[in-house]
């Protein structure tokens, strides 16, 4: 609606604050794998006078007056993500990631009940039942481990869910670079009489593109973000059959149960950004991204880096520094003074602490956004190796080679 002008003519302190952040996001190489560069369309629904509306309920069952614009632009999120993703239900509402597990929690569990999740420094999330999470508080949390490769062990989790039966599976990483098979998931949940949740916050546009396998028609209970690889506002949804949403009251549970208000102008935002995803060029993009992400882990690896798995399937990967002799904490540190972003992420065994960690995550997502191709990938992995190799040296030669790339493409211009 309005323009940084206003904030800069009403609150320049704040104003400065986002031009900075603005002109580090131009100039900087972004490879933190859940974050991405939304279009000016999404920013723009975003910042506008939707966010003045009350509107608790659901299109055509509100509490508040003045609802018919919001119902419309609801059910324009909604229609677009059940035809987008192929499933019945979907409550657009959630307000993160973390939002959308805790409703499904909510929905499906009674405190004390057994879960079981992907353990943290094998890739899982947080809010899949780890201790210092509300999910690992009131849960009874039994978590899997990748195997030494850093792969699902299947057979694994099948012989823990039968030993502790748990109520509900959860399925899906947030550092895990390889294909995770729901209809495995599914029968796993079967043997054991588990609901089965797929948590696929990092890879749904994988998924919306066709690029990854969809767990629409093996879990239960489906949650994303919509701000990673789906390239949309921050925010969340949770999809299901409509015969699982009315047994367990997902929408109830969203709201009343867990929120308030649902943020609508995030929501009118959600249903830009799953109009552009619905369109035959971010199929495209999301080709690419995945693309970019083989050559980068490929190039690194050219380089003497190890790689958890020896590779990925998808648009991240885990890098483990170990053979450099660096930390992650160390690299991270180091990327960030040669104008590259990325984020220091145990290894599946990490002897270092959750502070130190020994590897990096990177992810593709964002620098394919900005039109980066294969070629590109070769000289960002150049350049992180010319730093991690080189650590006492000066930066101002790598900063010019990002230069260069961030030059060439620009965003937001
Ligand atoms: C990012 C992520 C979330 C949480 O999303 P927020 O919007 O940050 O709350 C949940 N699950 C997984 C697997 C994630 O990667």
């Amino acid at each position: 609606m309005y323009d940084i002008q206003e904030v800069i003519k009403a609150d320049p302190e704040v104003a400065k604050t986002i031009e900075d952040e603005l002109a580090r996001q131009k100039a900087h190489v972004e490879l933190i794998a859940s974050e991405n560069i939304v279009s000016k369309a999404v920013m723009a629904a975003m910042g506008s006078i939707m966010t003045n509306k009350y509107a608790e309920g659901y299109p055509g069952h509100r509490y508040y007056g003045g609802c018919e614009y919001v119902d419309v632009v609801e059910d324009l999120a909604r229609e677009r993500a059940k035809k987008l993703f192929g499933c019945e239900y979907v409550n657009v509402q959630p307000h993160s990631g973390a939002q959308a597990n805790m409703a499904a929690f909510f929905a499906v569990l009674n405190p004390g009940d057994t879960i079981m999740g992907m353990g943290l420094d094998s890739g899982g999330h947080l809010s899949h039942g780890h201790p210092i999470n509300m999910s690992g508080r009131y849960f009874n949390v039994v978590p899997y481990e990748v195997d030494e490769k850093g792969f699902i062990d299947y057979d694994e989790v099948k012989r823990l869910a039968i030993e502790t039966k748990p109520k509900l599976i959860v399925c899906g990483a947030s550092a895990y670079a390889r294909k995770i098979d729901f209809k495995k998931f599914r029968e796993i949940a079967d043997a054991c009489g588990a609901v089965l949740m797929a948590d696929i916050a990092h890879i749904a546009g994988l998924v919306a593109a066709g690029e990854h396998m969809s767990p629409i028609p093996y879990a239960h209970i489906t949650t994303t973000t919509t701000h990673k690889t789906l390239r949309g506002p921050r925010g969340g949804m949770i999809m299901a059959s409509q015969e699982v949403a009315d047994k367990y009251k997902l929408n109830r549970a969203v709201f009343p149960g867990i929120q308030g208000g649902p943020l609508m102008h995030v929501i009118a935002a959600k249903a830009v950004c799953l109009g552009e995803a619905l369109q035959p060029s971010y199929k495209e993009y999301i080709h690419q991204v995945v693309k970019n992400a083989d050559v980068l882990a490929n190039a690194l690896i050219e380089r003497g880096f190890d790689i958890i798995s020896g590779g990925t399937d998808n648009h991240l990967m885990l890098v483990d520094l170990r053979p450099k002799g660096i930390t992650g904490k160390q690299a991270e540190n180091l990327l960030w003074e040669a104008h590259i972003t990325c984020n220091k992420n145990a290894i599946p065994n990490d002897p270092e602490k959750p502070t130190i960690t020994s590897g990096i995550r990177i992810g593709t997502p964002a620098v394919t956004t900005r039109g980066m191709k294969e070629d590109d990938m070769v000289e960002i992995a150049d350049v992180i190796n010319h730093v991690l190799e080189n650590p006492e040296a000066d930066r101002a030669e790598d900063i010019a080679r990002i230069k260069v790339l961030t030059d060439r493409y620009p965003i937001y211009e």
